[in-house]
């Protein structure tokens, strides 16, 4: 797919980027969700390479395109029936010019080294753009938790830091979760890495239990920051959450805690799904009961329904895009809002959209929103609540402090509003107002592009 530039720049700086992405498919192919991460943020760069010449005269584009290190390694486990399992590794360190490599790990069947690359790309913008001294990383690997014994999980945790932990360290590389990977999985991480190195280091991982060097509201932050970044979104345009209905996808950490805040500000929220289908729930989502079904059950949407009586139900297959909406947050995973969803919801008066995924609207869908003129929050600044706080875990543990509870959300609604302000008034210097997607992109890059200048040809 040739790039669709979002904004006016000359021939020669679009053939610089029509080149670095051409470079990009040949050198990495087979790696889809890779290049259209690229693609998209290229398709944003245009104007800034053309008001600084210098940025490609070094090469940055090039240069960003390009991780630092790629790991990729063996994970050999036993299950419970003393049967062997060979699992594949990997953590791309992929720009560190803003601080150590920050980056969650997902354990899903569907990890391999293109999804990593995507993910750890869209990483290195997103820390840039919370501000808070982190570079971009991310890994995982193609393990699936699902029906595993917790003996199991411990034994691949075990497994996988064990080659892990040579390549991470508080001032290295800092792990944290992602899909599959949560409470107990970095609980598991976390002691191995502890035991094979012999340290007390709290912030070579985030996401701890509270015990143990853990930071108070880190669970929440990332749906608690995307709805802060939607009620950012539609204050600009005089409006609110209170009154309006939302829909979710997922039924994880994020969807969870998107769910919380929303409902703490007023919204009804009346969906969740998982990859067997979903639920409406007429009277609103009771999050007590979800996050029992999610959470101590480790069970499915479907069970949700079955307990709450009358006013849910489960819909197989299918797609939560389909219920009408105000405002519309994905928040299962990546390409999950395709183009007839997002004309469906658009049909539907959908108003708003932010992304608590990383990745989950195709770009067809994108742009069918931002033309209905549909207020789009991308992942890379909606979703970065997450590793905000990951980031203020770091600063507690590099004080040996824990912050209450109040004091980190208030942070992170500082922050959140920060992003929001960032992406809205770069979108709008560069002639795009409203558009945060081209404000995400063009603000994440010059961050890291200046910090690289600064430090030389690295
Ligand atoms: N996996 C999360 C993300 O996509 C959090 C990463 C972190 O806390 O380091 O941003």
């Amino acid at each position: 797919m040739p790039l669709a530039p979002r904004l006016p720049a000359p021939p020669e700086t679009l053939a610089v980027l029509e080149e670095s992405y051409e470079r990009v498919l040949q050198r990495d192919p087979g790696e889809a969700e890779f290049h259209q991460a690229v693609h998209e943020v290229l398709e944003s760069l245009g104007p800034v390479l053309a008001a600084r010449p210098g940025l490609a005269a070094a090469k940055l584009v090039e240069r960003v395109l390009e991780p630092e290190r790629q790991i990729m390694f063996r994970v050999p486990w036993q299950d419970d029936d003393g049967e062997i399992h060979v699992n594949r590794g990997f953590r791309v360190e992929y720009n560190g010019a803003l601080g150590p490599y920050k980056g969650g790990l997902r354990f899903h069947p569907t990890v391999n080294l293109g999804i990593v690359k995507f993910l750890g790309f869209e990483q290195i913008f997103k820390n840039a753009l919370t501000g808070l001294g982190i570079g971009g990383g991310k890994g995982g690997s193609d393990f699936d938790p699902h029906g595993r014994s917790d003996e199991e999980v411990m034994r691949f945790c075990q497994s996988f830091m064990t080659e892990l932990q040579r390549h991470v360290g508080e001032h290295t590389d800092v792990p944290a979760g992602d899909i599959g990977v949560g409470a107990r999985e970095i609980g598991y991480l976390f002691g191995q890495y502890r035991r094979v190195t012999n340290r007390w280091e709290a912030g070579m991982l985030t996401g701890k239990g509270m015990l143990w060097g853990g930071s108070a509201c880190r669970t929440e932050a990332t749906g608690y920051g995307n709805v802060m970044f939607t009620a950012e979104m539609l204050r600009r345009r005089g409006e609110d959450l209170d009154g309006q209905q939302v829909t979710v996808s997922g039924s994880g950490n994020v969807a969870i805690y998107t769910i919380e805040k929303a409902q703490q500000l007023g919204a009804n929220v009346i969906t969740v799904s998982d990859s067997g289908g979903y639920v409406v729930d007429e009277k609103g989502i009771d999050l007590d009961l979800l996050k029992h079904v999610k959470e101590v059950d480790r069970g499915r949407v479907s069970d949700y329904a079955d307990l709450r009586g009358a006013s849910a139900r489960f819909v197989s297959g299918g797609r939560v895009w389909d219920v009408p909406a105000d405002i519309a947050l994905p928040s299962a995973t990546q390409n999950e809002l395709d183009a007839s969803a997002a004309a469906l919801l658009v049909r539907n008066g959908v108003k708003a959209v932010a992304e608590g995924a990383n990745m989950p609207t195709t770009p067809e869908a994108v742009r069918i929103l931002q033309e209905a003129d549909v207020a789009f929050g991308p992942g890379k600044a909606a979703n970065a609540g997450g590793v905000a706080v990951s980031a203020l875990e770091m600063r507690q543990n590099a004080a040996r402090a824990a912050w209450s509870f109040s004091r980190v959300e208030e942070e992170l609604s500082t922050i959140m509003t920060s992003i929001h302000d960032t992406c809205y008034e770069t979108a709008e210097r560069y002639g795009a107002a409203g558009d945060y997607v081209v404000g995400a992109n063009i603000a994440g890059f010059e961050r890291v592009a200046d910090a690289m200048l600064a430090q030389g040809l690295i």
